[in-house]
């Protein structure tokens, strides 16, 4: 009997899930692990919203592989050991498992090489599990990675991507090979009330919803804050519970511009995840440094806390940042203003705001979020550095009646329209009716003046 280990990372599902299929196709039984890795809690990346969103993939899996006669091994630890030991005790042959970007998981994997080939155990890294093309597919002449988006995805769109494979019918686990208890969400405490449910099957039934009615309109609605017409596949990508390389393949079949804007975000997603396997530290630092002497974040700390709390009194932002709170999740219009408010307007160091984002994204991904950060920042892969997104202005175009703004800002209700987005308008005692506070900073001079503050210093 030939064995092999299947060790799930970010990548939770059945559907098209090419290490699974491997190994099932080269062995006669396998055993899906996952490992609870230390690694990750102690790098401080498993917050209660993203555990919880694990905690619904787990036990989803686990049912779907006992739907075909198998079951999930959950183990906790230092990732190399506990593959290492579940190796030896189902007398594996084979370990397979998806690539991935950031410069853990390319350490995670190196050790892992290490370790199995001294158990005379063979590795097999996947790739185009978590991504639809591979990192380093496309490069150009000159670098090992595109550091602009707009070559990149003309690159990106002529490349056939591999088709989907089918999830195999029947998985066989040996005996022998016990697993922990696997992690439930109503252990966790933290977790923000209007979280979305993980799961390979709940990502399934949004997909097919999508693909039914949202994608369509996707081309002229995605912007639009309060109607919420973007996939919300985010949670669902990063965790693994869909594939891209199928999510790409679905939605050429639909067709028509909305497909076309919808594949071009996926394209942006990859091309996040190529930046970083070529450049891991831009996970922490400057992708391309403009030699910014960011706010001392214990001056600013009051700043930093009024735009953690939704209470800068610039109400679109305030309304973004309690999405945040709320859902574990934010629109991506609410995420380039709040970016552009915390580093552009209020010149706090990026890193602040990507780690409060990682605190409570349930789609919290190293890739995306560092290097959307930076994008906004103007330290990364921006052709226009200097952009600054005017809360006010974006604020009337993107939501133009305001609902966005009630929606997440009750105190500011009973102002109609428009006007909810320019509270400090308001005089006397009709002001002292909303308890609001007035804006923490003036635009748009905000970051001029604090800049060269900082020139002074
Ligand atoms: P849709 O609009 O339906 O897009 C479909 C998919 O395309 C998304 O699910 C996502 O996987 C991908 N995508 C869309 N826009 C981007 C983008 N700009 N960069 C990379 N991929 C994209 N996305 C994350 O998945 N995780 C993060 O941690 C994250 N942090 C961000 C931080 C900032 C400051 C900004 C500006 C953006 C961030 N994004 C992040 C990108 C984007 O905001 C989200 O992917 C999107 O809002 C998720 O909602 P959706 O699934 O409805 O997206």
């Amino acid at each position: 009997m030939t064995v092999s280990v299947v060790l799930f990372t970010s990548d939770l599902r059945l559907h098209d899930h090419p290490p699974l299929r491997a190994a099932h196709d080269g062995s006669s039984a396998l055993v899906p692990l996952f490992v609870r890795d230390d690694a990750v809690a102690e790098a401080g990346f498993a917050v209660p919203n993203r555990l919880a969103f694990l905690a619904d993939c787990l036990a989803d899996l686990d049912a779907a592989l006992r739907q075909r006669g198998g079951r999930l091994v959950v183990r906790s630890g230092d990732v190399v050991d506990q593959v290492s030991k579940v190796v030896a005790e189902a007398d594996a042959d084979d370990v397979h498992m998806a690539a991935g970007v950031s410069a853990y998981a390319q350490r995670r994997e190196e050790r892992l090489r290490t370790a199995l080939e001294t158990a005379g155990c063979r590795l097999h890294v996947h790739d185009t599990v978590v991504t639809a093309l591979a990192p380093g597919t496309v490069t150009p002449a000159s670098s090992d990675h595109f550091a602009v988006f707009t070559p990149y995805f003309r690159h990106w769109s002529r490349q056939r991507l591999r088709d989907a494979v089918a999830a195999p019918r029947v998985i066989r686990v040996p005996d022998g090979v016990g697993s922990e208890h696997l992690p439930s969400r109503g252990d966790l405490s933290g977790v923000s009330a209007g979280l979305a449910l993980g799961g390979e099957t709940e990502a399934r039934k949004r997909l097919a919803a999508w693909l039914r009615v949202g994608i369509t309109s996707y081309g002229d609605r995605h912007d639009d804050l309060p109607g919420d017409a973007t996939s919300r596949l985010s949670p669902h990508l990063h965790f693994g519970t869909l594939s891209p390389v199928e999510l790409v393949h679905r939605s050429r079949a639909v067709g028509g511009p909305g497909a076309e804007a919808f594949v071009r975000q996926l394209a942006w997603r990859d091309f996040h995840h190529q930046v970083l396997a070529a450049r891991p530290d831009a996970a922490a630092t400057d992708y391309r440094t403009r030699h910014d002497r960011w706010r001392s974040q214990i001056r600013a700390r009051s700043d930093i806390d009024a735009w953690k709390l939704g209470r800068t009194g610039y109400p679109v932002i305030d309304a973004a940042m309690r999405q945040l709170r709320y859902e574990g999740w934010m629109h991506n219009r609410g995420r380039l203003l709040a970016a552009s408010f915390l580093t552009k307007t209020l010149y706090v160091d990026w890193r602040v705001g990507a780690r409060h984002f990682l605190d409570l994204l349930v789609d919290g991904d190293v890739a995306d979020n560092q290097l959307n950060w930076q994008w906004m920042a103007g330290t990364g892969t921006d052709s226009r550095p200097n952009r600054v997104l005017n809360p006010v202005t974006q604020a009337k175009r993107y939501d133009p009646a305001g609902v966005y703004v009630r929606r997440w800002v009750p105190e500011l209700e009973g102002l109609s329209g428009a006007a909810v987005h320019e509270p400090w308008r308001l005089r006397g005692a009709e002001r002292a009716a909303y308890d609001y506070p007035d804006p923490i900073v003036e635009l748009p001079d905000g970051l001029a003046r604090f800049k060269e503050a900082r020139g002074r210093n």
